[in-house]
């Protein structure tokens, strides 16, 4: 798997911090379960991290905090390492999701548009993003569209390209209300992404606006 898109550094720092939400938190989370580099780059700043805290005199810190973050990276590499995998009935069908996800609750495939179904992924603790699994049809062209949020797009299986490039299994795709997106499913298989999303999705043009009252997003 050769990963070519990844977060930003502010992205993979704040993951490090532990001030993402949950539901940011999943998305990033789930990139570094492939991603080797990312995992060592976030290891990097823990530790520079660590340096600077043990420099100030005084700044009182939880005292398991860095630990918290190497345990559970070091669960993930190794989960990743063993293939370990607690199966749960109904995200099975689903190649590429990391154990841990498959560890929440299961749900079902809803169509939202033609050729497009979305499947909640019910997390066991509030968030203000919802994290939701995307699997779109080959040669599924999704018109332009923006978000007034952000959106997190993690692929698990197949591929996409738009404006920004091409998108396959690892990638990492980071998309705000400046975005403009036309979106290409250009794998020979469906392609499944986890998604970390806030706000809503705006369709442009005279047919998004014709289409948007029937996209259930
Ligand atoms: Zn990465």
């Amino acid at each position: 798997m050769t990963i070519a898109h990844h977060p930003s550094d502010e992205l993979l720092t704040a993951f490090a911090a532990g001030t993402l939400d949950l539901g940011q938190h999943v998305a990033v989370a789930t990139h570094l379960t492939g991603c080797p580099h990312c995992r060592r780059v976030v290891h990097a700043m823990e530790h520079v991290g660590g340096t600077v805290l043990s420099d100030l005199p005084a700044t009182p810190m939880s005292p398991g905090a860095f630990a918290a973050i190497e345990a559970q990276l070091d669960g993930l590499a190794s989960a990743v390492a063993t293939g370990a995998r607690k199966v749960v009935a109904g995200f099975d069908d689903v190649p590429g999701l990391p154990p841990f996800v498959r560890d929440y609750p299961s749900s079902s495939w809803q169509w939202i548009a033609p050729k497009v179904h979305l499947r909640p992924v019910r997390l066991p603790d509030a968030s203000a993003t919802r994290v939701f699994l995307l699997k779109s049809q080959p040669g599924t062209r999704m018109i332009e569209h923006t978000h007034s949020g952000f959106e997190m797009t993690c692929v698990l299986s197949g591929s996409f390209v738009h404006a920004g490039g091409r998108f396959g299994p690892g990638d990492f795709d980071f998309g705000d209300g400046s975005t403009d997106h036309e979106v290409m499913i250009d794998s020979a298989e469906a392609c499944i992404c986890l998604v970390a999303m806030q706000g809503k999705l705006k369709l442009n043009g005279i047919l998004g606006r014709l289409l948007q009252p029937l996209i259930r997003m």
